[in-house]
């Protein structure tokens, strides 16, 4: 599929997102494609995220640092306009310098979740324009953890797992199961919900982080293969920072090209060089994405219209409109625009297509 294709897809579904969550709906309401990041805590997911981002933004440490989704819009954009960053809750304010926006996503937390460990499921909502990115929307959530601490509730493994399923258990979330290559593949908590959420495999794809920190002697050909756990999308074996890089404070870029190089001169790895490394993975997802998106256009247009005809209805039984309309039925036209343009323009796309 042509990039072109994504680059006008995408930007609708993102302001068709903006929009329903001004109306409160959200995407219970209709749910909008995107990547759901989930593994088990420290597992590698906020690593693999800030490297296919290429920039450091999100809050790190040796615990719990994910206590709320981040819903993470990525803005492929021109490089003179910058890279810069804006949350939905401080509109209009554009962040340049991504440690403020560490700095934000940490404040944010708190002031939802409070100071200490607890989880919250209420999202943050992120959008990063960069000429580095490929379009794409991710959700960053709270790894699986078993022990409570701080003041996390007694069933907070159960909490965090409800909270994970809601998400991925959508037909229209795509799963980035995350597993580190230095633990018991076989027992991996992403693949293990991903195999509840998605049992066919469809929309699964199997990142294996820490590639480096294997035993020696051992590596994860099989499992990037597909030959242990299989998957229909397949799996990407990725090296991000170690502990110790961060602490240096080793840019991604430093880390990007270190990875390759690790890649290349590895004898077992270089021979399945396809799926390895993280540019790789950024490719293959924003394929998969944009190819997500078209396969569920038709679905998404019909829910869209039967959204757009009930609230039609309820629109017509305010009667006319006030002289001063307030804010929800301002939002409501707005929101009965947007559904106008996105049902005209998929079918636009489905006759271009057709007669392609
Ligand atoms: P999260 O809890 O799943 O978001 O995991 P993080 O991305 O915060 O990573 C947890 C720890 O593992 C951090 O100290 C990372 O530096 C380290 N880490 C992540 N990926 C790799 C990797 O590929 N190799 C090595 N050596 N360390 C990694
Ligand atoms: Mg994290």
């Amino acid at each position: 599929i042509e990039p072109p294709l994504g680059s006008t897809v995408i930007p609708v579904v993102n302001k068709l997102r903006e929009v329903l969550a001004k109306v409160g709906g959200g995407d219970s309401e209709l749910e909008l494609p995107q990547v759901a990041v989930v593994g088990s805590q420290s597992s590698g997911k906020s690593s693999v995220l800030e490297a296919l981002v290429g920039r450091d933004f999100l809050p790190r440490g040796s615990d719990i640092c994910t206590r709320r989704p981040l819903l993470l819009q990525l803005v492929r954009s021109n490089e003179e306009a910058g890279e810069f960053g804006e949350f939905w809750h401080l509109p209009g304010r554009k962040f340049f310098d991504f440690s403020q926006i560490r700095a934000e996503i940490q404040a944010e937390t708190e002031r939802e979740a409070g100071g200490n460990k607890r989880v919250s499921n209420k999202q943050i909502c992120l959008k990063i324009y960069s000429h580095r990115v490929l379009d794409m929307t991710l959700v960053d959530l709270p790894g699986m953890t078993k022990v409570p601490v701080g003041d996390q509730p007694l069933d907070i493994e159960a909490q965090i797992r409800e909270m994970i399923l809601s998400y991925i258990k959508q037909p229209r979330c795509i799963i980035l199961a995350i597993t580190p290559a230095n633990s018991d593949l076989a027992n991996s908590d992403a693949l293990q919900m991903a195999g509840i959420a998605d049992p066919d495999g469809h929309r699964t794809i199997g990142v294996i982080t820490k590639l480096d920190i294997m035993d020696r002697g051992t590596d994860a050909c099989n499992l990037l293969l597909g030959k242990t756990i299989p998957l229909k999308l397949g799996y990407v074996g990725v090296v991000n920072r170690c502990q110790e890089d961060i602490k240096l404070n080793r840019g991604v870029h430093d880390a990007l090209a270190s990875e390759e190089a690790f890649f290349q001169s590895h004898p077992v790895y270089n021979r399945v060089a396809d799926c390895c490394g993280i540019p790789k993975l950024a490719k293959k997802l924003n394929k998969i994405f944009v190819q997500h998106i078209l396969k569920m256009l038709p679905d998404l247009k019909s829910s869209i219209r039967s959204k757009l005809s009930i609230a039609s209805k309820e629109h017509s039984n305010y009667g006319h409109l006030p002289r001063k309309p307030d804010q929800g039925s301002l939002v409501l036209n707005i929101l009965l625009k947007y559904s106008k343009a996105f049902v005209s323009m998929v079918d636009g796309r489905n006759e271009e297509k057709l007669t392609s």
